[in-house]
C-alpha cells in the first residue's frame, strides 16, 4: 500500500511569540518534523488537541488515522482544528503556526491561551518521504495576470506566505480583515500587488462587512476588464480535493483548476456567510467565470469546526 501523504508529527511548542493583539506564533519543533512537507502555500494542517483526561493517550498514529479517530468515543476524541503553516524549516525540524486569539470559545483557542514552551502537540501534516501529494493545498493561479487575494485574520497566515512566494512582477490586490488595526502584520508582497489592511476596530460592523465592502468595490471598478465569455459553464460541477472533509454543515468550499487563460485568479477564505457573499457577487453579479475563483468559507460564526 502506498504511504499516504499525510501522516501524523510528534512535536513540542519551542516558542511563542505574540505578533499582535490577535496573532500568536508558535514554532513547533522535533526531529520528526525533518520530514514534514509543504506542498503549497497555503498548506492546511491539523492540530490535534490534548483532552483534559487522557491528554493524547487515544489519538491514533496509523496511516488511517483519520478513520480511527473518527470511531472513538465521544469523550476520548481529541479535538482536531485546521490551521495553516506559515513557514516551515525541515532541516532544522521546525514549523511555524500563526493562531488567531480569539477568547475562550474553542479548544484551539483556549489551548493558544495557555500554551507554554515544552508543552507536546500531534500535528497531522504533509509526509515528505510519501510520493503522494497531500492534496491539502488551493493557491493555483495557473497564468492568471490579476490576482485577489481576500480573507479575514484566519486567511492572513495563509496569505502572508502566498505573498512572499509570488513572482516580483505579480499584480493585483490583497484585502484583509483583522480585528483592530495593530493586526496589520509586516509582510513582504511583490511592488505590483496592492494589500490593504481591514480593521474591524469598533466599527461595530460584524465579521467579513468592511472585507465585502472594499472587495465588491475592487471588483465593481475591475469589471469591465473580466472576460465573461466563459461565464456560460458557470454551473458546471468543481473537483474538491483534500484533507478530510470539515464537518461543519455550513462549510462552503469550492476551488478550481489552475486558470491557463490569463485573466483575473480570486482566492477567498474565511467566515462562511462574507466569503459566499464575495463569491456570489464576483460570479453572479459580474459574470466572473466561476473557474477564476477559489473560495473558501471554512468557519461559521457561532459553530465550531468538528
Ligand atoms: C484551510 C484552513 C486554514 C486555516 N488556517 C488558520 C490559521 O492559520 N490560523 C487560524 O487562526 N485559523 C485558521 N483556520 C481557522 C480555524 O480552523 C478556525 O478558526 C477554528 O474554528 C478555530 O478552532 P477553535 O477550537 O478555536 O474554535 P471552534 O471550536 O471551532 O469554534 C468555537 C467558537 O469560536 C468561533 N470562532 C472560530 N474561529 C474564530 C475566529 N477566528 N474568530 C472568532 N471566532 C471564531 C466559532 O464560530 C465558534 O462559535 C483555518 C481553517 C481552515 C479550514
Amino acid at each position: 500500500m502506498a504511504k499516504p501523504g499525510y501522516r501524523v508529527f510528534d512535536t513540542t511548542v519551542g516558542e511563542i511569540r505574540r505578533m499582535s493583539p490577535h496573532f500568536v506564533r508558535v514554532t513547533f519543533r522535533s526531529d520528526d518534523l525533518r520530514d514534514v512537507g509543504w506542498d503549497g502555500p497555503d498548506q492546511r494542517i491539523k492540530v490535534v488537541l490534548p483532552l483534559a483526561t487522557t491528554g493524547f493517550g487515544d489519538v491514533p498514529t496509523e496511516a488511517d488515522w483519520y478513520s480511527a479517530w473518527r470511531a472513538l468515543p465521544d469523550d476520548r476524541r481529541n479535538p482536531i482544528r485546521t490551521y495553516t503553516i506559515r513557514d516551515a524549516r525541515p532541516e532544522a525540524g521546525e514549523l511555524d503556526v500563526d493562531f488567531v486569539a480569539h477568547g475562550d470559545g474553542g479548544p484551539a483557542s483556549r489551548w493558544i491561551a495557555e500554551a507554554r514552551p515544552g508543552d507536546r502537540m500531534l500535528i497531522v501534516a504533509p509526509d515528505a518521504t510519501s510520493d503522494e501529494e497531500s492534496g491539502g493545498w488551493e493557491w493555483r493561479p495557473g497564468t492568471a495576470r490579476t490576482l485577489l487575494i481576500a480573507g479575514d485574520e484566519t486567511a492572513v497566515p495563509a496569505a502572508c506566505a502566498i505573498l512572499e512566494q509570488l513572482p516580483a512582477d505579480a499584480c493585483g490586490a490583497v484585502f484583509l480583515e483583522v480585528p483592530e488595526a495593530d493586526d496589520a502584520l509586516e509582510l513582504r508582497a511583490p511592488a505590483g500587488v496592492d494589500v490593504r489592511w481591514l480593521p474591524r476596530g469598533d466599527t461595530n460592523t460584524g465579521y467579513g462587512a468592511r472585507l465585502v465592502e472594499a472587495v465588491t468595490a475592487w471588483a465593481d471598478a475591475w469589471a469591465p476588464a473580466v472576460p465573461t465569455e466563459a461565464a456560460a459553464v458557470a454551473d458546471a460541477p468543481i473537483a474538491v480535493g483534500g484533507l478530510p472533509a470539515l464537518t461543519d454543515e455550513d462549510l462552503v468550499w469550492e476551488v478550481p483548476d489552475a486558470a491557463d487563460d490569463g485573466g483575473l485568479y480570486a482566492w477567498l477564505a474565511g467566515e462562511a456567510s462574507a466569503i459566499t457573499t464575495l463569491r456570489r457577487h464576483l460570479v453572479r453579479g459580474l459574470g466572473v467565470d466561476r473557474r477564476r475563483v477559489a473560495f473558501m468559507g471554512y468557519w461559521k460564526l457561532g459553530r465550531a469546526e468538528g
